[in-house]
C-alpha cells in the first residue's frame, strides 16, 4: 500500500485509483496524463506486459469518459531491449489511441536514447497525427536542431528543461543556461506552429513566457505539470482558461519515482519529514 506521504505524488497502486484521482482533477477542471510506473525492462516479456497494461488503459479511459490520456516511458516498453521492439510497442499503443480518438504521450529519456525515441515519433506521427506527442528536453545541446526537425511533423511536443544528469559535451549543465535555452526552444516553438504545443515546467517564468507567445501569435497551446507540484496553479491556470494537464503516475513501482521527487527540492524533503514526523 502506497504511505499517505506518498499519495501526494503518486495516485494510486490500480487503474480504479488512478482514474479516480482523474475524476477528481478534472473536476478541478484539470485533465490528466496517466503514467503507469516502470522503466528499464530488459526483458521483452516485462516490456510487452506493460504495453499490454497500456492497450487495456487506453480502453479503461475511453470506457470512463475521463478527460485523460497517458504517457509512456521508452525504456519501459522496449527501447533496452532493441529500438525496433519500443517502436512496434509505441507504434501498437497509439494505434489503440486512434481507434479510441484518445492520446499517447512519450517521456523523452536519457541522451543515447533521443536518436530513436525521435525517429520512432516521426514516423508514428505521420501515421497518426492527432493521436500522438513527444517531449523533448532543452537541456540537451541538440534540442534547437532537433526542433527545427520535428516543427513540421504532426502531432504534439512537450518541451520540458530535462531531468537526466549528462555531461556538459552534449547538454546545458548550468540552470541559467537551461533557461536560456528554454526560453529559446519555446520562442521557436510558438513562432512555428499554431498548435500541439506543450509546456511542461512548473516554473512561474516560463509560463507566463507561452502566455505572452500564445497572445503574440495566437497559437494553442498547454501546459503540464506534475502530481503533487503547485497543484494550487494548475487550478488557477485551468480557471483561466488555460488548457492544463496533470502528469500522475500510479502503479506499485511508486517507491523510487516518490524518492526523486523528494530530492529534487529542499521544500518536499520538509513535506517528507513533516509527514514522517506527524506535524
Ligand atoms: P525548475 O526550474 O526546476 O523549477 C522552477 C520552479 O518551479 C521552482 O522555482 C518552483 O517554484 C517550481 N517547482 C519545480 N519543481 C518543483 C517541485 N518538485 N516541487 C515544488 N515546486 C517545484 N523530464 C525528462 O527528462 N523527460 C520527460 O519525459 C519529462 N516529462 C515531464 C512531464 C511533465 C508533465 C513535467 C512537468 C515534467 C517532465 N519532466 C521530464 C521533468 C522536467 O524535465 C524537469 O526536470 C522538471 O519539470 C523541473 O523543471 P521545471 O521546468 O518545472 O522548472
Amino acid at each position: 500500500m502506497i504511505p499517505p506521504i506518498a499519495r501526494r505524488f503518486v495516485a494510486g497502486e490500480s487503474v480504479p485509483a488512478a482514474l479516480d484521482h482523474a475524476r477528481a482533477a478534472n473536476e478541478d477542471g484539470v485533465a490528466v496524463i496517466l503514467n503507469l510506473l516502470g522503466e528499464h525492462y530488459d526483458d521483452p516479456a516485462d516490456a510487452r506486459a506493460d504495453a499490454d497494461a497500456y492497450l487495456d488503459l487506453l480502453d479503461d479511459v475511453a470506457d470512463s469518459g475521463l478527460d485523460a490520456c497517458v504517457s509512456v516511458k521508452p525504456s519501459q516498453i522496449g527501447m533496452d531491449v532493441s529500438p525496433d521492439l519500443f517502436e512496434e510497442h509505441y507504434r501498437e499503443i497509439v494505434a489503440r489511441a486512434d481507434e479510441l480518438d484518445a492520446f499517447v504521450w512519450c517521456d523523452m529519456e536519457d541522451a543515447d536514447t533521443t536518436d530513436a525515441t525521435l525517429d520512432a515519433f516521426e514516423s508514428i506521427a505521420a501515421d497518426y497525427p492527432w493521436s500522438v506527442g513527444q517531449c523533448v528536453q532543452s537541456n540537451l545541446r541538440r534540442t534547437a536542431d532537433d526542433l527545427d526537425r520535428l516543427v513540421d511533423v504532426p502531432g504534439k511536443i512537450r518541451l520540458v528543461k530535462g531531468a537526466y544528469d549528462e555531461p556538459s559535451s552534449i547538454a546545458y549543465t548550468d540552470k541559467a543556461d537551461v533557461d536560456e535555452a528554454y526560453r529559446d526552444d519555446l520562442t521557436f516553438l510558438f513562432e512555428r506552429r499554431d498548435r500541439g504545443i506543450a509546456v511542461g515546467s512548473h516554473d512561474p517564468e516560463m509560463i507566463s513566457l507561452a502566455d505572452r507567445l500564445a497572445r503574440e501569435h495566437g497559437a494553442d497551446y498547454e501546459v503540464q505539470m506534475l502530481m503533487g507540484v503547485r497543484e494550487d496553479a494548475q487550478r488557477d491556470l485551468a480557471a483561466q482558461g488555460v488548457d492544463v494537464y496533470q502528469y500522475a503516475p500510479y502503479g506499485d513501482k511508486w517507491l523510487s519515482y516518490f524518492y526523486r521527487r523528494v530530492r529534487e527540492r529542499k521544500e518536499n524533503v520538509t513535506f517528507a519529514l513533516r509527514a514522517v514526523l506527524g506535524r
